[in-house]
């Protein structure tokens, strides 16, 4: 359907925020409004396993922040941790079904968020790609191209 994507991203993050406190959730826009037409649940879910993510696996109570810049052909979402990080092994095969990373350790998951992550993106005819450094902090970039 056709939305506005800063109001639907403000409303995912105060969703995300009130499970998982005290990890506080920055959100940065490039604009104050921007329409789309994309499927709400595809980028709901995507969001919210990257955001997951991105707060599971850094310390408690840690910020981690979602970037959105847009035009009128594609969005781009940036989540961003200061977390544990993810070798560069490991992050070759984070999109495979039930792959979990070395840096786990006793975090809970099953090791589907990502796989799903991909699927929907390549559904919506987009990339997903990741930056990271262990100790330092993850960057999950995901290109969505979208209709007016
Ligand atoms: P699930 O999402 O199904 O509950 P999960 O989080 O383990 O379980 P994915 O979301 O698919 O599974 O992530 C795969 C693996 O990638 C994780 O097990 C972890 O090793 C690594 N990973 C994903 N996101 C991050 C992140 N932001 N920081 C550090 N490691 C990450
Ligand atoms: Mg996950």
């Amino acid at each position: 359907s056709r939305f506005e994507l800063v109001e639907f991203c403000k409303d995912v993050i105060s969703q995300m925020q009130m499970a998982n406190f005290p990890n506080y959730i920055n959100f940065i826009s490039q604009t104050e409004y921007l329409t789309v037409w994309m499927d709400k649940n595809i980028l709901d879910s995507i969001l919210k396993n990257l955001l997951d993510n991105a707060i599971k696996y850094s310390p408690f109570g840690s910020m981690v922040e979602l970037r959105l810049l847009g035009n009128n052909d594609k969005i781009i979402f940036q989540v961003k941790d200061d977390g544990i990080g993810i070798s560069t092994l490991d992050q070759k095969r984070l999109f495979e079904p039930f792959y979990r990373g070395n840096n786990v350790d006793n975090i809970p998951g099953t090791g589907l968020g990502l796989s799903i992550v991909k699927t929907l993106v390549d559904l919506h005819g987009g990339q997903v790609t990741v930056e990271s450094k262990v100790g330092v902090g993850t960057t999950f970039t995901v290109v969505l191209p979208h209709k007016i």
